[in-house]
């Protein structure tokens, strides 16, 4: 047990496990992941590598995003939801994210103050300004704000660039729409204030483009030794076709394509797969194509229409895991390797499980600790056909 360096590290619900010490912390998560595939995934022996863990827990998140609210006085307030609900608990320096961040706050809640722009009221579904999207480019300092507002427009918006552009790095300023009483943070629509509406930043030798909604992994000092392990496992000679799931802005796909003959990336969002397309050109790599839709549905039809074929099949789906008829195209197609990146241990479990049952075999498992403080993990696993 250790003392917290947050002072509001207990009743917050982002930092489960900051009161651990780190090396513990480790082992607790490899405990985690080691459990659950033992328990969900009926698996006896764990091909388990040492758990990668990182270098400086803290700091380390390249995004964050600030719920806005009003104290019971009617003071601005901003911070983090108190675990399980959604009272904000005013914290403006957060430990895991960028210390650009406090500043960042400071002046949007003055410029609120200043100008009589009010907060949004989550029980009423009245006021303005819902979150603040902040992120920042590890490598190139550039720095994206977005404002999630319960409208279209704002007021004395100009007032609020001239004050965002004075700090340094200030490349995107846009605004969310969110007019939709959820609990979904990001509206469908983005307006461009300021900037390209977009930033750059580089994970190894790739560059990416990252706009306010496609989703950009947090830390991106761990993130590299996540691909490489997702590299390695993958086995590349330079003659592969690899089938990238859930791919996102095509981090994995543009990682992989410097070592395969050609990469396919399927991902839902669609402004994802612009960006993954738009990185692609930038990075100017050839062999990757990109196909928007669910993974459970592009790969069969694909697998049905044009026989499509994979030396290589990544996946990495959100805290769900992958979908059945997505594995069972997975079996059907073959491929010698799967790699499995993921966020959730439990329905890595049980997809294991599953590709187990249908002839694979799990060759080796390591978990990178992307989350610092909080009890997830990352895991990569390699499956090889028998
Ligand atoms: N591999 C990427 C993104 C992983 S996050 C990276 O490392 O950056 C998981 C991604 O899966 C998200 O981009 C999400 O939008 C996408 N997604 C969620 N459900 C999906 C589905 N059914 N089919 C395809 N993509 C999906």
């Amino acid at each position: 047990r250790v003392e917290p360096v947050c002072p509001v590290a207990r009743p917050c619900g982002g930092c489960q496990l900051q009161m651990l010490d780190y090396a513990e912390q480790l082992r607790f998560k490899e405990k985690k992941i080691a459990g659950n595939l033992q328990r969900i995934g009926g698996m006896t022996e764990i091909p388990l590598e040492p758990i990668v863990g990182m270098e400086n827990p803290f700091r380390y998140r390249n995004k964050a995003q600030f719920p806005i609210g009003q104290d019971r006085n009617g003071k601005l307030i901003t911070g983090f939801y108190a675990g399980r609900t959604h009272q904000i608990m005013e914290n403006r320096n957060c430990y895991l994210g960028v210390e650009q961040n406090e500043e960042i706050l400071n002046r949007i809640l003055a410029w609120m103050e200043e100008n009589g722009v009010p907060a949004y009221n989550e029980e009423t579904g009245k006021g303005l300004v819902r979150h603040v999207l902040i992120r920042f480019g590890f490598m190139t300092k550039e720095i994206m704000v977005c404002l999630v507002v319960n409208g279209k427009k704002l007021p004395a918006e100009e007032k609020l660039i001239k004050s965002m552009t004075e700090l340094e790095g200030m490349t995107s300023i846009t605004l969310s729409a969110n007019r939709e009483r959820t609990n979904v943070i990001m509206g469908k629509e983005i307006v461009n204030l300021y900037g390209p509406g977009y930033i750059t930043d580089n994970i190894g030798n790739v560059t990416y483009q990252i706009s306010p909604l496609s989703f950009y992994q947090v830390n991106p000092v761990q993130t590299e030794k996540l691909y490489g392990t997702a590299l390695e496992y993958a086995g590349l000679t330079g003659n592969e076709t690899v089938w990238d799931l859930y791919c996102g802005i095509g981090t994995i796909s543009l990682f992989l394509a410097q070592n395969a003959k050609k990469v396919y990336g399927v991902e839902i969002v669609p402004q994802a797969i612009e960006d993954a397309r738009r990185n692609a050109a930038l990075n100017h790599i050839t062999n990757a194509e990109f196909f928007t839709g669910k993974a459970e549905e592009v790969l069969p039809e694909q697998y049905a229409k044009n026989k499509v074929y994979a030396d290589v099949i990544v996946v990495d789906p959100p805290r769900k895991g992958c979908d059945q008829v997505c594995l069972d195209t997975i079996l059907k197609m073959a491929p010698k390797r799967v790699v499995y990146v993921s966020c959730d241990s439990s329905t890595l479990a049980r997809d294991l499980r599953y590709l187990a049952d249908g002839g694979y075999e799990v060759e080796k498992v390591r978990c990178c600790d992307m989350f610092g403080q909080s009890c997830h993990v990352e895991t990569v696993v390699f499956l090889s056909k028998h």
